[in-house]
């Protein structure tokens, strides 16, 4: 078993050095190149560039070590990729980067899982342009261009609480004055809904996460959000039919995977917050972070919210929070149950963070209500910090 300071020794940044990392980010990339051509169930010959590129280099790695067995076929690697966690897969990767449900292909829905997708976008260079980021980006330029903090923050929770558009609720946006300034964003943002989400001419929405479901084998629905699978079945949120369905439109998945999937975490958490009685703002400072939550002793927290599968990939991108609008302390916040699936998320991210984030403590959404709970009633002036390593979660 690893200790706390074992890990601690390992060096940072040492994921480059395991061959096999960049070949999850090209197979990744080639599983979602193929679900975008189609099926992830037929090909003909040729296989697409990056498959091939995808199935050449898995093959030479196998071979490289020795391995049993090694995928002779597109088809057989698309196999492994929802039959086989990434883990058992006879690859040079960190042991610490993936646990026993991390697959590249839902088992059953055959569909690119979240963490293929994290795997492809995240995984990329950090100068490569990220659309989700771009989108943001560009609509705060525009609302600052017309000193509109307002719209700004009018837009982003759109983007959280609207994922899904009938043709009506997007004419609706068109007349809204807060969202006028982002008005040809949101061409940009929306698409149609593609005819693969519906079934017997209806489509139903996620009661939890507010997207689409998709219909799968057997009559039921899957929703695209790893963390919502894991507490069981979807409930139905909107059933939409008829003239409903004609002109339904959805956020585009960067967006619906990076804005609004943590968004709901920021706005559940600034409920939480706000109902202990603190003043919490969302995105101040158009988007500076994610909350800020002021105290009664004016005392001020300045959290970012990340929703990520893999911890990894998230202590790799830690950055301490901006300065400004002032706060006292910071950290960045993930969901308990993201951080409970994992089996050592907390110590992977610390191992994974840069040192110029190395004050950047990374909490639960639970501790950190425990934590704001506690000051209020002004027991032990407790600090934002990383919580003392354990077997693996991190509790409340
Ligand atoms: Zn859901």
């Amino acid at each position: 078993m690893t200790t706390a300071s074992d890990a601690h020794a390992t060096h940072r940044g040492d994921w480059l050095d395991f061959p096999d990392v960049r070949l999850v980010r090209t197979l990744a990339g080639a599983v979602i190149q193929l679900a975008d051509l189609g099926s992830l169930s037929s090909f003909k010959l040729p296989y697409p560039a990056e498959a091939q590129r995808a199935l050449d280099r898995t093959v030479l790695a196998c071979l490289l070590r020795g391995a049993e067995e090694v995928p002779r076929s597109l088809p057989e690697l698309l196999f492994w990729c929802h039959t086989r966690p990434l883990e058992d897969w006879p690859l040079d990767l960190p042991p610490d980067a993936f646990g026993p449900d991390d697959y590249l292909v839902d088992p059953e829905a055959l569909v690119p899982t979240q963490l293929c997708h994290e795997w492809w976008i995240r995984g990329k260079d950090a100068g490569a342009a990220q659309f989700d980021r771009e989108v943001v980006h560009t609509a705060m330029r525009l609302c600052r261009k017309a000193s509109s903090p307002e719209s700004y923050v009018a837009f982003r929770r759109l983007l959280v609480e609207r994922p899904v558009l009938t043709g009506v609720e997007r004419f609706e946006t068109d007349t809204d004055l807060f969202l006028a300034p982002v008005q040809e964003l949101l061409d940009q943002c929306y698409a149609p809904v593609p005819a693969s989400y519906e079934f017997e001419g209806t489509y139903v929405t996620c009661g939890r996460c507010l997207t689409m479901l998709t219909p799968v084998a057997g009559g039921t629905w899957w929703c695209e959000r790893d963390r919502c699978r894991r507490r069981g079945a979807p409930p139905h949120g909107r059933t939409l039919g008829g003239t409903e369905a004609a002109g339904l439109l959805q956020l585009v998945r960067p967006l619906r995977q990076f804005v609004t999937s943590p968004g709901r975490a920021e706005v559940a958490l600034e409920a939480r917050l706000s109902a202990l009685g603190l003043e919490v703002q969302l995105w101040p400072g158009f988007d500076a972070y994610d909350l800020r939550v002021t105290f009664p002793d004016g005392y001020v927290w300045a959290i970012d919210v990340k929703d990520w599968k893999h911890p990894g990939l998230l202590g790799r991108s830690a950055k301490p929070v901006r300065p400004e609008p002032p706060y006292n302390e910071s950290c960045w916040v993930a969901p308990r149950e993201q951080v409970e699936s994992h089996r050592d998320y907390i110590g992977t991210y610390r191992r994974n963070r840069p040192l110029s984030a190395e004050g950047l403590p990374l909490l639960t959404d639970d501790r950190l209500v425990t934590l704001a709970t506690a000051r209020l009633r002004g027991t032990n002036d407790p600090h934002l910090t990383d919580p003392a390593p354990t077997n693996g979660t991190d509790r409340a």
